[in-house]
């Protein structure tokens, strides 16, 4: 029995055969060539075989997947007809007379590297398409038929060292039991599709992967991120057990998720979940989720190559906010900047992007992007219970200049006839220090606040959350966080107003006891959390509650206030 760690990707047990995906080696062979116009059509011919197998794959994975994630197909269809990179192979063909694969392989991999080397998130994954779409076309210039997923005909664990977005659409959802991938953290695309999936995952796990083969006996622990390898008799039956209690617990939660989250003594708090587009409403729904505590607008920004216009914006928002009628749905005006970046959008580069013009500041300073989306808001609300907020608010000034474009854009649609929100609740992430300092005074000009502890912890422990070294520092379960987030919630309650909370924290079982004792009013978390923090809610007292958080916000650190609640409190155990 050999064990592999890696990163906890996405909950619960998987036992059964590996399934090694491995991508048929493209070999290429650089040669020179004596007609460049006939090898400019061989590549014409297979740029348009490419372009019908993304047609394929875009339609395939919109029936599976969803609208949000097929559209990175739509985005590969863009990056096939890139003239930037199509001039290059062109040229190169015709000046150096090199064949085709050769110009298309080293030009591809070159604007590939060029992304990676910026270190930004969503370049790197733009890196990842880049690859995949020139590997497409030299598999087509190449005549190499044969998936790497046709081999799946038995249920088994998917090992690889990375998922693209077409291997992943290739495989037969029916057939995977898990995943167990080398590179990767836990916001990659692969951990997030099995997170939505509920496909337990872990992600970089390295080099050590290498070693398994297909039809080795796996077991994947998605809670602790281990893999194992060839487990003993008793180990077996553990993970077995572990695994049918796991699924016994979701059962259960899913059985009360539709009941409303109120404790043993008649508490009722508010279980909502954090989407990002249309596609998630659905799975919100049918999760428990009372509405939307989150809507993070950029991904209605990302996979184009221009800005959403207010129509497009218009019609999304006004979908999901229709789709919850009363229910609340919390649109969080675009936050980009920091480790989100948008090519589209001039953002020079800065020393601290953490530390800069980010999330309300640029929106502040571009009044082009801003407007068109708080139109979009104050139209798509009309007739429902959309609300706004706005994330990296430092300061009550910040909350005056927002609420002076918005003035000015309830007038400018009222002069144009549209019907507007005019009553639309108005909010602040709190994520910023400052913020939870001054809560008593923002609570003058807004009507709830939503605390997002992934950015409060980093700003409050100057820890950078996607540097590795110190991102553990930047945990949401130190007293110093807690205790900020009981000065916004003493300070909005003293003045009727109510506090929800959307950072990862709101989903943690171990969080939530403690947050529920300091009084937060609303909980806004993934949607296949919903079911388990409910259950949870209704599983324990108020008093009990209260209890917890005060004791734990005097402990002194990440380890003793997890070991605390975890025996405090033992209904947290998932199952
Ligand atoms: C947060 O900071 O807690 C939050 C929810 O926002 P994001 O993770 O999108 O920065
Ligand atoms: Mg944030």
């Amino acid at each position: 029995m050999k064990s592999i760690s890696g990163i906890p990707a996405s909950y619960g047990i998987a036992i059964g055969p590996a399934f090694v995906f491995t991508r048929v080696e493209i070999v290429i062979e650089p040669c020179n060539i004596q007609d460049p116009k006939a090898e400019w059509k061989r590549f014409v011919q297979a740029q348009e075989e490419t372009s019908k197998q993304l047609d394929v794959a875009y339609l395939k994975a919109q029936e599976e997947l969803g609208e949000e994630e097929a559209g990175i197909f739509e985005a590969q269809k863009l990056m096939l007809q890139d003239p930037e990179l199509i001039n290059t192979v062109k040229s190169r063909v015709d000046s150096e007379l090199i064949n085709v694969e050769t110009a298309l392989y080293e030009s591809a991999e070159s604007f590939a590297l060029q992304l990676e080397a910026i270190e930004d998130e969503y370049l790197s994954a733009r890196a990842l398409d880049i690859r995949d779409v020139s590997s497409r076309l030299l598999r087509n210039l190449l005549g190499l038929k044969n998936s790497p997923a046709d081999g799946l005909k038995i249920p088994s664990i998917i090992t690889a060292q990375d998922l693209t977005p077409s291997d992943t659409v290739m495989l037969n959802k029916d057939l995977v039991l898990g995943f167990c991938i080398e590179v990767g953290g836990s916001t990659s695309h692969t951990a997030i599709l099995a997170r939505g999936l509920g496909i337990p995952a872990v992600v970089g796990a390295g080099e050590p992967l290498r070693k398994i083969k297909t039809g080795d006996k796996l077991v994947i622990d998605g809670d602790a991120g281990e893999i194992i390898i060839d487990a003993d008799k008793k180990s077996l039956k553990q993970f077995r057990d572990r695994q049918k209690k796991f699924l016994m617990a979701q059962a259960d939660a899913e059985a009360i998720s539709h009941q409303p989250a109120i404790t043993t003594d008649g508490h009722q708090v508010e279980v909502v979940a954090n989407i990002g587009s249309v596609d998630d409403v659905q799975p919100a729904i049918l999760s428990g989720a009372e509405g939307v505590g989150l809507l993070r607008s950029e991904f209605l920004y990302l996979e184009r190559s221009s800005l959403p216009t207010e129509e497009e914006q218009y019609e999304s928002y006004k979908t999901i906010g229709d789709a919850f009628g009363d229910r609340p749905v919390i649109l969080r005006s675009l936050d980009v900047g920091g480790d989100k970046d948008i090519p589209y959008i001039d953002m020079p580069p800065e020393a601290n992007p953490f530390l800069g013009v980010r999330a309300i500041r640029l929106c502040l300073s571009r009044p082009d992007i801003f407007k068109p989306q708080l139109r979009a808001a104050l139209r798509a609300g009309y007739g429902n219970n959309l609300k706004l907020m706005f994330p990296m608010v430092a300061t009550v000034e910040d909350v005056v200049k927002i609420r002076e474009v918005l003035e000015e854009c309830k007038q400018e649609l009222r002069d144009e006839g549209y019907d507007v929100a005019e009553e639309m609740e108005i909010g602040i992430m709190i994520e910023i220090p400052s913020a939870a300092i001054l809560a008593d005074q923002l609570t003058e000009v807004v009507d709830f606040f939503s605390i997002g502890t992934n950015d409060l912890s980093q700003y409050a422990l100057a820890a950078d959350r996607t540097n590795a070294q110190v991102a553990p520092m930047a945990s949401g379960f130190q007293p110093a966080v807690f205790r900020l987030i009981k000065m916004v919630i003493d300070a909005a309650h003293a003045k009727g107003k109510w506090v929800g909370l959307c950072g990862e924290m709101a989903g943690e079982l171990l969080a939530i006891p403690i947050l529920l004792g300091l009084g937060l009013d609303e909980f806004s978390m993934n949607p296949p959390a919903v079911p388990f923090a409910k259950r949870l809610i209704r599983s324990i007292s108020m008093e009990h509650a209260r209890q917890v958080a005060e004791t734990a916000i005097n402990l002194k650190g990440d380890k003793e206030i997890r070991k605390y609640v975890q025996e405090a409190v033992p209904e947290v155990n998932r199952g």
